[in-house]
């Protein structure tokens, strides 16, 4: 039996024990089931946080947690030095799902972006890396010397040179950085944790023409936008690009850690031992990463996100308009959802967790929405006024 503690012991424990990288909201969250959680008071709150963007199935599916149940009692752990059963059927399932031939199995999305980071630098023998202002690839060296931010970057200088950074939706700024050197260009379809910011078709078939015509490789970075997110299974399905490597992790195991690299035909073959981890093709995480792609296809949530989002967006598509002294832009793409506000977006979602609504941030100002896929159309509602009802009171703070 696990003791049962308070609320505010939980907290003290943590404060008093964890490393102290995470800034932590005041709530316990202790228990979630489809877009809902509960805090150890026992209240319920509808989720747009979505498990940081791992929850796309919604939390504890009936049939991610079977599979999980079942397996556990077969075989947890299983290293890639042998096959096994679960691995061979989820490297079928997902290949066939992302319709690249190959992948690497990992367990999260900075491993998974490290991952396409060295097999394009092994298959290309090239050295130099193109990534996009505003893009976030993870906190591991090589993911993180991709990352733009500077306060994530420069308490940890020096890091892995020969990165270059170039203005995002910007194909003449990128066609000046793409050289002979360049083993890869990275690249996010919708920037999630930079402000969820979407990138122009255009844009993106003009990447992926540069990469073809100097010979490098076109690493699309779908960790968030992958697994139904953004209206199609994978984001860059929207323009019919090919990536040649595609990072994915978060929704992959229904909740599960996870990821992989997707691998395409352009990379060639990779080698025994240039790469591995202990972890990865976990025979626990693919039964769970298989049931959760086949929840993803028999509930439809790929279109289901789609209609949402639409739904979303002609809500609140017109806030610019409302409440013009607050909100600047709202964009998005399916279910990632962006509010850019004209203040901070910190007492916004303070207000929101106080009517029972929790989200994200990304960046300073602008307010995210990552719901579990399956999230009724009333909820949303629910949390369309609640943001309408903020709005009014900022303003009413305001006069
Ligand atoms: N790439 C993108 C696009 C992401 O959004 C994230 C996480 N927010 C990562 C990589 C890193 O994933 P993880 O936190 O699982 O390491």
């Amino acid at each position: 039996m696990t003791e049962v503690l308070s609320h505010v012991d939980y907290m003290a424990l943590e404060e008093a024990h964890s490393s102290g990288v995470y800034a932590k909201r005041a709530l316990t969250v202790v228990r979630g089931e489809g877009a809902y959680l509960w805090d150890a008071d026992g209240r319920r709150y509808i989720d747009c946080v979505g498990g940081q963007g791992a929850a796309n199935v919604g939390h504890a599916h009936p049939k991610v947690v079977a599979a999980i149940q079942a397996q556990a009692r077969v075989l947890i752990s299983c290293p890639e030095l042998f096959y096994n059963d679960q691995r061979a059927l989820l490297l079928q399932k997902l290949t066939q799902l992302a319709g690249m031939p190959r992948a690497f199995l990992c367990n999260s999305g900075a491993e998974a972006v490290e991952a396409a980071l060295k097999f394009a630098k092994f298959a290309t023998g090239r050295t130099h890396i193109v990534a996009a202002m505003r893009g976030f690839h993870g906190r591991t060296m090589g993911a993180l010397s991709a990352t733009w931010e500077p306060k994530y970057r420069e308490p940890f200088a020096p890091l892995v040179p020969n990165y270059t950074h170039v203005p995002f939706n910007d194909l003449a700024a990128a066609a000046a950085a793409i050289s002979e050197q360049t083993a890869a260009v990275i690249v996010e379809v919708v920037q999630g944790e930079g402000g969820v910011r979407p990138a122009s078709g255009d844009y993106l078939r003009g990447l992926q023409a540069l990469c073809h015509e100097r010979g490098a490789l076109f690493i699309i970075d779908e960790v968030q936008t992958g697994f139904g997110r953004t209206g199609r299974m994978f984001a860059h399905q929207h323009y019919d690009l090919s990536p040649d490597l595609m990072p994915v992790a978060k929704s992959i195991a229904g909740g599960l850690p996870f990821g992989a690299c997707l691998i395409g035909e352009r990379v060639g073959q990779l080698q025994p031992a240039i790469h591995g981890t202990t972890f990865g093709g976990n025979p626990l995480g693919c039964a769970a990463a298989r049931a959760a792609i086949d929840v993803l296809i028999e509930e439809n949530l790929p279109a289901r996100a789609a209609a949402l989002g639409d739904f979303l967006m002609a809500r609140l598509g017109d806030l610019p308009q409302r409440f013009r002294a607050h909100v600047r832009e709202v964009r998005g793409l399916g279910l990632l959802f962006g509010i850019e506000l004209r203040g901070k977006v910190a007492p916004v979602l303070k207000a929101l967790q106080s009517k029972g609504i929790l989200a994200l941030p990304a960046g300073l100002t602008v307010l995210r929405l990552l719901p579990p896929l399956v999230i009724s159309q009333a909820d949303l509602e629910q949390v369309a006024q609640a943001i309408e009802a903020v709005l009014d009171e900022l303003s009413a703070d305001e006069a």
